[in-house]
């Protein structure tokens, strides 16, 4: 079992170097989910990264995670989303966990036999994604009867159980009787919607559920009733804001790669002259790693801070995942320029990093959103408060 961050993740790189990264382009092109991928890092025992180790887990914390998505999103970033939203999802049950959900669900994810993923947008509530719709009601003693719909669930069809979020029925006060619960896959009045066609990101099978009449046992109610804003402010969250600074930090990483290895690689055969030695050209790639440079830092940073703080305050992470969508678009967009006509054509990897980096402003807490946080954050305001 892997204690020490340094050795997670060099198991990680290989991983990525022997299977991750012979599958990224097909997993891109024919939108295929990267079964072989996700399969390899629960095989190797990461299934329970962000588990604590009193219940079988690597007890890693946002840091890691974040380390680990950066080095699987310069090979992948569908696998890093895969992964990570099933890393963020084991944090969510283990941190409130009863002994029935022990050894339901979190038992199998350590011993990498169960996959979990979280389904809280709603159509309805868009970027609010801590509002649900989806109802809960009574059914019996021991079941509640839940209806509604989830819209863009990476995993959905994949997963062998998904988080959800719903609001009591008949709630005289809905905003704290949000809930969460676990739903086995296999759950009758579950239904997926088509795959979505997305512009990137276009292999973590992101698709919408149709919740009819779903009948959930009262031992599946994850924490407290009305517990779910808890869990998506100290979990959720910061987890997932981790998981994708860390995924696009990979994407930057590989623009960048591309353009080292385009740069040092083009000569011109009229004056024999390489293009590596225009002061122009290094001068931009400068600038581009400085960007890189930055955001990295900052978020690891961020992370460290939030791992090492008894009061786990948010808002360096949410600065700096804000920073790193920020810049992550800006330096594929200008690795394009640099690589030329070569990139520029369907198919390359710039073609895909590009479309997957575009996520990084519109995927919830989307970059205007968590700069209102920050804001809200630092002026000690309600962080919730036009909702
Ligand atoms: C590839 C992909 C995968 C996803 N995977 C998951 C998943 O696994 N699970 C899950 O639960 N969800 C998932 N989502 C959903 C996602 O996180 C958001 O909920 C969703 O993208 C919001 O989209 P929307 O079209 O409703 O945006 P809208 O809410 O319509 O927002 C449009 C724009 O308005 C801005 N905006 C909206 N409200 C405010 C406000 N109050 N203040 C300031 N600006 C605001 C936003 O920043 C955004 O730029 C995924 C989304 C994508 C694209």
């Amino acid at each position: 079992m892997y204690t020490d961050q340094s050795k997670i993740l060099e198991t990680i790189e290989t991983i990525c170097q022997q299977v991750v990264e012979g599958e990224a382009s097909n997993t891109d092109r024919l939108s295929r989910w990267p079964e072989l991928s996700v399969r390899s890092f629960q095989k190797e025992g990461f299934g329970g990264l962000t588990v604590p180790v009193e219940y079988g887990g690597l007890g890693q914390g946002t840091q890691t995670l974040a380390k680990v998505s950066e080095i699987i999103a310069r090979y992948c970033t569908n696998t890093s989303v895969c992964f990570g939203m099933h890393a963020v999802g084991s944090a969510v049950i283990a941190s409130k966990v009863t002994d029935f959900q022990l050894e339901k669900y979190i038992k199998p994810i350590c011993e990498g036999k169960h996959l979990t993923s979280i389904a809280l947008s709603e159509v309805g509530s868009g970027s609010q994604y801590y509002l649900p719709e989806t109802r809960m009601q009574y059914h019996s003693e021991t079941e509640y009867n839940i209806n509604g719909a989830k819209s863009f669930v990476i995993n959905g069809g994949q997963a062998d159980s998904y988080i959800i979020s719903a609001v009591a029925e008949n709630s005289s006060t809905p905003g704290e009787q949000f809930n969460c619960f676990m739903a086995n896959a296999s759950t009758p009045g579950m239904q997926w919607g088509e795959h979505w066609n997305g512009l990137g990101l276009r292999g973590n099978s992101t698709r919408n559920l149709f919740l009819e009449d779903v009948k959930i046992p009262s031992e599946n109610v994850l924490g407290e009733f009305g517990d779910e804003i808890w869990y998506v402010f100290n979990i959720i969250t910061p987890y997932f804001l981790a998981s994708m600074a860390g995924s696009y930090l990979g994407i930057a990483k590989a623009a960048i790669e591309e353009v080292i290895n385009h740069i040092k690689n083009r000569e011109f055969s009229f004056n024999g002259r390489a293009l590596a030695s225009s002061s122009v050209i290094q001068y931009r790639l400068g600038h581009l790693w400085a960007k890189y440079a930055r955001s990295r830092a900052l978020v690891h940073y961020a992370t460290k801070c939030y791992d090492m703080d008894q009061d786990h305050n948010l808002v360096d992470l949410f600065a700096a995942k804000a920073e790193v969508a920020d810049s992550v678009i800006e330096i594929v967009n200008e690795s394009m320029t640099l690589c030329g006509g070569y990139a520029y054509r369907e198919g390359s990897t710039l073609d895909r990093l590009l479309r997957d980096a575009r996520a990084a402003h519109v995927m919830t807490p989307t970059t205007d959103i968590l700069r209102i946080w920050t804001g809200r954050s630092i002026l000690e305001q309600p962080l919730l408060a036009d909702t």
